[in-house]
């Protein structure tokens, strides 16, 4: 059975879609610990990150980077985090994070609730940055 990430790609279930290409997919985390919580999923469905082949794992570094970047440009901050837990869903997802101090990155923390509107600009301002880099 797909996985709720594959149906997120695929468009069966709605998200709010950070940056694409063909291999990768980064969209907001619904339950953000500050925003512009993101997470990037590889469109190939693995369970655990580590199951990775090398090539396709240090190609999903680099794509995060490209995120981790243009979401540092729309939410500054010392640096963008990231955590890889996927003790929730099984399908292999990197957490980036922008942070202030090191507790910004605690997932005990409690969590933004965010309207869709601010999902949505949210992700389109990260999304204009990502997109216009790679022109
Ligand atoms: P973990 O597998 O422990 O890394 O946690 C999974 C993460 O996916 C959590 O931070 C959830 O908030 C997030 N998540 C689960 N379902 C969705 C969804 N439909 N859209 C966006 N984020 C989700």
């Amino acid at each position: 059975m797909a996985t709720i990430f594959s149906k997120i790609i695929a468009g069966e279930i709605p998200s709010y879609k950070v940056a694409e290409d063909d291999k990768f997919y980064a969209f907001l985390d619904i339950n953000p610990l500050v925003k512009g919580h993101t997470l990037v999923v590889p469109k190939k469905e693995v369970d655990y990150i580590f199951d990775l082949e090398d090539d396709e794992l240090a190609e999903m570094h680099v794509f995060a980077k490209s995120v981790a970047l243009a979401i540092q440009k729309a939410f500054p901050c010392k640096k963008v985090g990231e955590a890889v837990i996927g003790l929730e869903v099984p399908h292999a997802h990197i957490h980036l994070i922008p942070i202030q101090n090191e507790s910004d990155m605690l997932f005990s923390n409690p969590k933004l609730s965010l309207t869709s509107d601010e999902f949505s600009s949210i992700a389109q301002s990260i999304n204009k940055i990502w997109a216009d880099s790679k022109k």
